[in-house]
């Protein structure tokens, strides 16, 4: 039985928001990804919505996951918020600003690390840079302060002194490793993390999370994390956000007050073991009782 003690529970019930943009994901801090009561549909309004009225806000700096079952609109939220797809309702706001196109200060790192083959590490984590202004001005002229930064960052995450093989040489989760340095390489004030971790073994998985728990400690950059995995969600978030069943909508919110930092042993606490289970009853009924 979950004991509440060291998170909090809002269970929300799924109908729309009369004031939907600070309705959700409240926090004392102001909200920096806002989504408000946002209607998305494949092949235009004529298309059964893949998100129906979804609402949520996420505060600086706040580490946000999101979970739900298989189907429920996940990855299309994700490019919601970076401007990859733009919603027949609805209005979504990062810093302040309505997103109306690619968004320049958001980073982003998938299930596959698609690094380019040809290109050495350190050629892949500066390719943004290569294409995100003003990075790519400078490029040429600083390309030494530059090169030092991927080498610090490489180095934060555990590949020191790696830049010079190719992806072809690194294992998966180095490879991961390196595509989290790409997402970061531009100082993004947003990271979108797709199931970043989902094709690592479990140990791999674990060492990557304390990888992005120390990015996210050192960096205080925003991140929203979609994932399945509900260990994860629980061990790296401040706020865990479930989804229904498609059309996705938010159907509850869980705060996670476990202590930070947080080292792998707290995933053996009953407060974690607890939250874990709370969530698996969630995604549960869920995936029994998509949204009318
Ligand atoms: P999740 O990430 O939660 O698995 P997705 O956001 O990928 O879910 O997909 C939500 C729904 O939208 C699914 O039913 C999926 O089949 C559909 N969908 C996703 N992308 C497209 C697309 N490009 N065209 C048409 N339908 C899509």
């Amino acid at each position: 039985m979950a004991r509440g003690r060291d998170y909090e529970m809002s269970s929300q019930a799924a109908a729309p928001h009369p004031d939907p943009p600070r309705a959700r994901g409240e926090d004392m801090r102001a909200a920096f990804v806002e989504i408000a009561n946002v209607t998305h549909a494949y092949g235009g309004q004529e298309g059964a919505p893949a998100v129906d009225r979804l609402s949520l806000a996420i505060a600086e700096g706040e580490f946000a996951a999101v979970v739900g079952p298989s189907g429920c609109g996940k990855s299309t939220l994700m490019k919601l918020v970076t401007g990859l797809q733009f919603p027949q309702a609805g209005d979504i706001r990062v810093g302040g600003q309505k997103v109306v196109g690619p968004l320049k200060i958001a980073g982003m790192a998938f299930q596959a690390p698609n690094l380019l083959p040809w290109r050495r590490t350190l050629e892949n984590i500066l390719l943004p840079l290569e294409i995100v202004q003003p990075h790519r001005r400078r490029l040429r002229s600083e390309r030494a302060a530059y090169i030092a930064k991927v080498e610090a960052l490489l180095a934060q995450v555990g590949l020191g002194g790696m830049g010079d093989k190719f992806p072809w040489e690194l294992s998966g989760g180095m490879q991961q490793r390196a595509s989290l340095c790409r997402a970061l390489i531009h100082e993004p004030q947003l990271l979108m993390l797709d199931e970043p971790f989902g094709a690592l073994d479990s140990f791999t998985r674990e060492e990557l999370w304390c990888v992005m728990r120390d990015l996210h400690a050192s960096r205080k950059v925003t991140i929203l994390l979609v994932t399945h995995d509900l260990r994860e969600a629980a061990f790296l978030a401040d706020r865990i956000f479930c989804m229904s069943s498609r059309p996705g909508r938010i159907i509850a919110e869980r705060k996670v007050k476990l202590p930070r930092p947080r080292d792998l042993d707290i995933t053996c606490a009953g407060e974690f073991t607890d939250l874990v289970h709370d969530l698996r009853l969630q995604i549960a009924s869920a995936r029994q009782a998509p949204c009318a």
